[in-house]
């Protein structure tokens, strides 16, 4: 069967309002996000009820699409409060539902929710992805652990729309499906708790020595025997796009908003030169790529080619900038930049300016005054507002780095 190629969603994480503008902003298509309960990142922001109403009129307003994680494993007690929330999210007018669970697919079906299937479900071959489908699923979230060649064998056997992970931070085991967590730490990652304990660093204690460590290790780069690297597919996006997937996800609901704006930037402007025409890897798309917080990348499973997908010397990301506020207000007439505050920042220090969709500039802060236009040095209090000029109009929404 010859492969029908779309041009594909690229779908962003919302961990809470202003990511999600963000991700909008930048160039998403589709943005998802988690509600309180019942998505699988209990430590993230989330939403309430509210927010989701806000969340859906502002990503609709620019014809676009938002869906809801609602993937944790559900327990009978959950159940009740389960289908009063997938009710409330329809009415809402979310576009789909994201769900592992069979009891929770079969409460959506109760509903006029579309349905999507978490990548927790880790739908491996076409024969599950068309049970899924069979089911009433629209798309399914493939499993990370996939390659390019198996990512075209499902779509050829399978009608279901498919979404694959092209960008963040991957599990060392089947994603989500661990114990590690709540062994270590009683914090369920089948329930949204990970505390990401594949990263921690591991020594060896016997049982007569406490507090006497022994590394584990084969070499001198150390412990982390569990760390995996981030995935990036951006070198692969021809190839992504080939494979025929309608959605291409990013993972981090618990990353920045720098982080959203950036990725999102980077990818809207590969997919689109794809479909232009003119699709090569660009040095400025990895460079900002390296300026965002990650660990080392990696192409996980996607070509199968053995490289090590694990990071033995540190548990830490490394990023090249900080984020320092976020433009919400321009004066062409005086060229002064309004500035809501994130990180510290003050006089004579060289910054960028990261727009959504102008060009990266650079420059030096001249001179800095507060909201009641009082001179300052430093802006150190958090979400300050701040005034500065600029040396070229800056977009409403650019961040601004170190
Ligand atoms: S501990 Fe690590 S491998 Fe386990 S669910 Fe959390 S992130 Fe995934």
């Amino acid at each position: 069967m010859s492969i029908n190629i779309v041009k594909p969603e690229l779908l962003a994480p919302a961990g809470n309002f202003e990511k999600l503008q963000a991700a909008l902003i930048y160039g998403a298509d589709a943005v998802y996000f988690g509600g309180k309960n019942f998505s699988l990142r209990a430590f993230g922001d989330n939403f309430t009820r509210d927010e989701i109403l806000q969340a859906v009129e502002f990503t609709h307003e620019r014809g676009k699409k938002i869906y809801a994680a609602v993937n944790i494993f559900a327990h009978n007690a959950d159940l009740d409060a389960l289908a009063d929330y997938l009710k409330f999210l329809d009415s809402a007018g979310v576009d789909a539902v994201l769900v592992s669970d069979l009891g929770v697919l079969a409460l959506a079906k109760e509903t006029n929710l579309k349905i999507h299937i978490s990548t927790q479900a880790n739908v491996t071959n076409w024969r599950a992805a068309k049970f899924f489908h069979d089911l009433g699923a629209e798309r399914i979230v493939l499993a990370r652990e996939l390659t390019c060649a198996e990512i075209l064998d499902i779509k050829q056997n399978c009608a279901a729309e498919l979404e694959i992970f092209v960008h963040g931070a991957m599990c060392i085991s089947y994603s989500g499906r661990c114990w590690l967590s709540k062994f270590l730490t009683g914090r369920d990652a089948n329930q949204g708790a990970c505390t990401h304990s594949c990263r921690w660093k591991y020594n060896l204690v016997e049982e007569m020595r406490a507090g006497e460590f022994f590394p584990v290790g084969e070499d001198e780069r150390g412990s982390y025997i569990m760390n995996s690297k981030d995935l990036c597919l951006l070198p692969y996006l021809d190839k992504v796009i080939q494979s025929g997937v309608a959605s291409l996800k990013i993972e981090g609901r618990m990353k920045s908003v720098n982080y959203v704006a950036g990725v999102v930037k980077v990818y809207r402007a590969a997919i689109d030169s794809y479909f232009d025409g003119n699709f090569s890897v660009r040095d400025e798309w990895l460079n900002e790529l390296d300026k965002i917080a990650h660990r080392p990348y990696t192409t996980g499973f996607f070509l199968s080619d053995g490289k090590p997908t694990e990071i033995y010397s540190t548990s830490k990301p490394s990023r090249a900038s900080d984020f320092l506020g976020i433009v919400r207000d321009f004066d062409a007439k005086t060229m002064t930049a309004t500035i809501e505050q994130r990180g510290k920042f003050e006089v004579n220090q060289r910054i960028e300016f990261f727009q959504p969709t102008g060009k990266t500039f650079s420059q030096i802060i001249t001179s800095m005054r507060d909201e009641d236009g009082t001179e300052i040095f430093s802006a150190p209090h958090a979400q300050q507002i701040v005034k500065i000029p600029v040396v070229e109009p800056v977009e409403i929404w650019s961040l601004l780095r170190s």
